[in-house]
């Protein structure tokens, strides 16, 4: 039978690319997102959409609930719901801090508490958690988008050695530079909140840097294709890494110390 699965994040990016994907390869699909006209396309790809907005409770229950009903399982939970939002340290305001965490981080995990119990009596279950490749590598002005994402890593971790006894896979995805809609929303976010401080210049240089990463962005079937790859494989990786520039970051990252890494990343800043 085909396998069920949500797919959070699903009017953009790679939310959407991995809807549509998984839907043409025989899974039963439900996409969520709050702009629901965006979703709309995705029926002509047999996809079901749903209205969600991973901040607010109510929401989150109705949409496991409705597949729930309407299925009697959901067997893979991909959680690509994210925001990318930037801004100095000093500059960003708690709240719009909180607003970013709540998304990327405790909106995820409210989907996994929810979909746990069913996965275990059933004893099968995927959990993919799109984190990034800077849920290992911290940028200046992204120390919340980083948080999170380091964050849903350790959650990862965590969570892994607590449910595999229940045959319940923990996949993370470490994405590189994607085409999606995030690099915009995060460059303007930036400079709204430090183009106008005295982190200015780091402000723009990182913009500067964004734009060139997304000349190179990879196309977010990619992913699309890691992330079926993943919850195919008998025994999944525990990470999977892909778009552009993701390998080599990764690679630097873990072999170069703290000082030199700094140095390599900020000369890239000017
Ligand atoms: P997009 O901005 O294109 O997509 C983000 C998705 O998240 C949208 O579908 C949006 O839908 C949804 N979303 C945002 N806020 C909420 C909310 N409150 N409730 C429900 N859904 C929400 O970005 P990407 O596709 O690039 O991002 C997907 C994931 O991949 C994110 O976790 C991101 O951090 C990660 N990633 C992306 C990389 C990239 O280069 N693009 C690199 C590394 C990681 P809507 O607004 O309709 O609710």
């Amino acid at each position: 039978m085909a396998k069920t699965v949500l797919v959070t994040g699903a009017s953009s990016g790679i939310g959407k690319a991995t809807a549509i994907y998984l839907a043409q390869n025989g899974y039963t699909v439900y996409g969520a997102a709050r702009r629901t006209e965006k979703l709309k396309v995705l029926k002509d790809y047999h996809i079901h959409p749903i209205e969600l907005d991973v901040t607010k409770e109510e929401s989150i229950a109705a949409c496991v609930a409705k597949i729930m009903s309407e299925t009697g399982s959901l067997d893979i939970l991909i959680n690509s719901a994210g925001l990318g939002s930037y801004g100095a340290l000093e500059d960003v305001p708690l709240t719009e801090a909180k607003n970013l965490m709540e998304i990327n981080l405790f909106g995820a995990a409210r989907l996994i508490q929810l979909v746990l119990p069913e996965m275990r009596k059933r004893k099968y279950g995927k959990i993919v958690n799109i984190s990034s490749v800077g849920g290992k590598i911290g940028l200046p002005m992204g120390c919340w988008y980083h948080a999170s994402k380091f964050a849903v890593e350790g959650l990862s971790d965590s969570l892994r050695n607590e449910v595999r006894q229940f045959g319940i896979d923990v996949i993370v995805i470490e994405p590189g530079g994607t085409r999606s809609e995030m690099t915009a929303i995060g460059s303007e976010d930036l400079m709204r909140v430090s183009g106008h401080t005295v982190y200015e210049k780091l402000a723009k240089a990182m913009t500067k840097m964004y734009a060139t990463m997304e000349k190179d962005a990879a196309d977010p079937l990619v992913i699309a294709k890691l992330i079926r790859k993943s919850v195919e494989a008998k025994r999944p990786a525990t990470r999977y890494v892909g778009g552009a520039m993701a390998k080599p970051m990764l690679f630097l990252r873990k072999v170069l110390s703290d000082n030199i890494f700094d140095k390599m990343l900020m000369s890239q800043m000017k």
